[in-house]
């Protein structure tokens, strides 16, 4: 099975009836490892910046920054690499600043800590930057985000940066692009404003692992009611295809970074349902670009519309592994 996936190292990620699919890596652990992956991949989805603020005992300073993100950026050359601002809080812990709190995964997280501490945001930022310069492919991708202020505060931050890493370097070789600016969709508020974002950022990315808790109430780390967080569950669908869908009609570049696109079945519900990018792990991306090989996008596209109607528990994975076996 493995040499039937390693068969597709360096072929396309294109499906029979020829749409062609972008499939990117989720990296933060291990730059090393995930930069051998860099020819079966389209770029980097999802650059989890916490992971290397997580193995150290005090905050990186700017240059350990630029080093760990020109490390990442300059291992892409001509590919995207979407760097994500630091995304603690929750189950995500930092060793030299900790955070105690009753309700974690509904408190200080994400771009709501990285607001109210424009020091660590702004270096983070200038850093990301700086990394970047000559080498054109970051974009910055914002954690959390729960209403339109927010994108509004960080975007201004990302100006102040760009204008003074600018000046700084105005002399260098080299130019610092403005970068894109991109938000993950995760909590359920955005869906209600996807309009109104719209011509705030340059592309959204579903992070269908927050998603479905916070849609669903279910703890995703929680044993005792791993059988609720059901990513397939038919109102987290419902949600997935309006996210496409709003983003189809203003022109938002779109795609999956959570666990999902790098499901065999929810991707192809996925591709059921028009998305066409997919952020993955590592050891995803072999067989998720097999599977995308064997399949036909007008076909899976025919056999959601047939079962959403049908608004069964559990229809859309039968038929979705079903539609996967027929097809090795
Ligand atoms: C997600 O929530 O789906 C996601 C990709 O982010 P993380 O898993 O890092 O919270
Ligand atoms: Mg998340």
């Amino acid at each position: 099975m493995d040499a039937l996936f390693a068969s597709v190292l360096h072929q396309d990620a294109i499906t029979l009836d020829k749409a062609p699919v972008s499939l990117l890596l989720n990296a933060g652990l291990s730059v090393e490892t995930d930069v051998t992956a860099n020819d079966a991949v389209d770029g980097i989805g999802l650059f989890r910046t916490e992971i290397p603020f997580m193995m150290r005992d005090r905050f990186p300073s700017e240059q350990e920054q630029v080093i760990c993100y020109r490390r990442v950026m300059a291992g892409f050359v001509g590919k995207p690499v979407c760097m994500r601002t630091l995304d603690v809080g929750g189950d995500k812990q930092l060793p030299y600043f900790p955070i105690v709190e009753e309700n974690p995964f509904l408190g200080w997280r994400g771009i709501r800590l990285t607001l109210d501490h424009p020091e660590i945001f702004l270096v983070q930022l200038k850093a990301m930057l700086r990394a970047s310069q000559g080498l054109d492919n970051l974009s910055i991708m914002l954690p959390m985000v729960t209403n339109l202020d927010e994108v509004r505060v960080a975007r201004r931050m990302l100006d102040r940066a760009w204008r003074e890493v600018s000046a700084e370097t105005a002399q260098q070789k080299g130019d610092i692009r403005y970068p894109c600016l991109g938000v993950m969709i995760e909590v359920p508020s955005l869906l209600y404003l996807l309009p109104e974002l719209a011509p705030l950022v340059d592309f959204w990315s579903v992070g269908t692992n927050d998603l479905t808790q916070y849609l669903l109430a279910v703890d995703r780390n929680n044993g005792r009611v791993a059988s609720i967080y059901d990513a397939f569950h038919p109102a987290i669908l419902r949600a997935l295809q309006q996210i496409f869908d709003v983003a189809e009609r203003y022109g938002k570049p779109v795609s999956v970074c959570g666990e999902l696109a790098g499901d065999p079945i929810g991707v192809l519900v996925l591709m059921a349902m028009g998305y066409r990018r997919f952020s993955m792990n590592n050891s995803n991306i072999l067989r998720i670009k097999y599977i995308v090989r064997q399949s036909r996008c007008d076909e899976l596209q025919k056999l959601l519309q047939d079962l959403l109607s049908q608004q069964q528990v559990g229809a859309i994975q039968e038929a979705f592994s079903r539609y996967l076996e027929e097809r090795g």
